[in-house]
């Protein structure tokens, strides 16, 4: 998966290939889908969600270039494998989920695995987490219509947001980095994602 899917498309930073080496995907997969775990594309999760493609979870952590020194924001936590690869890369990370099932179930994972560094909480990640804020990256597992303001507040000067927006069905993945300047936005290119619920995301009944 990593040679193939990752490497081959262009991702050369050592850390995070390393990271991808170390964490089991198949742990964060329902047992009768584990033998597809390391196939290139996203897998069901149960709730109508996914787990996403390995490549698309590269490139997004890619962009937020972590250093191990960083205090990360996860929304939509899902299956929980993002969430381990963060705590590899940086050195705290909050995650919200807002289905309590999938938050209970990564919860149980990541504790399992003790990655201690993780705290996880269920609800509306559109609001970020203004207690924890701010942070130096903020990264979004679900497609916006638009780039919730909220969340831009609550990045570090230097932080990065990484974020799909778009429609239901297509989206372009965004980088927006909080520069002494102001924010500076980024397409990173087109990718697709279940959609983002919430009061700064899309309403539960469309
Ligand atoms: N990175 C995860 C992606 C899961 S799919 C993985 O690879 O497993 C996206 C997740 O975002 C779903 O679990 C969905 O329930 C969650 N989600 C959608 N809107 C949300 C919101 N407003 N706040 C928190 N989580 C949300």
């Amino acid at each position: 998966m990593v040679k193939d899917q990752i490497e081959a498309r262009g991702i050369k930073n050592e850390r995070l290939l390393e990271a991808f080496r170390k964490v089991p995907r198949h742990l964060f997969v329902e047992e009768a889908l584990q033998n597809q775990a390391y196939e290139d594309y996203p897998l069901p999760i149960g709730e109508s969600q996914t787990i996403s493609q390995p490549y698309m979870v590269a490139l997004m952590v890619d962009a937020l270039q972590l250093t191990r020194k960083e205090k990360v924001l996860e929304i939509g936590t899902g299956s929980g494998y993002q969430t381990a690869l963060l705590a590899e890369l940086a050195e705290e990370v909050y995650s919200i989920e807002r289905i309590p099932s999938l938050a209970h179930r990564a919860i149980s994972i990541l504790n399992r695995m003790e990655y201690f560094n993780v705290t996880i909480r269920i609800g509306d990640g559109t609001f970020g987490w203004a207690e924890k804020a701010p942070f130096d990256g903020i990264i979004v597992s679900a497609g916006a219509p638009e780039i919730p303001e909220v969340l831009k507040g609550q990045l570090a000067v230097g932080g990065r947001l990484v974020i799909p927006v778009g429609s239901q069905s297509m989206q372009n993945l965004f980088r927006v980095t909080h520069t002494p300047e102001g924010f500076k936005t980024e397409n990173l290119g087109g990718c697709t994602f279940v959609k983002l619920v919430g009061r700064y995301g899309w309403r539960d009944n469309v």
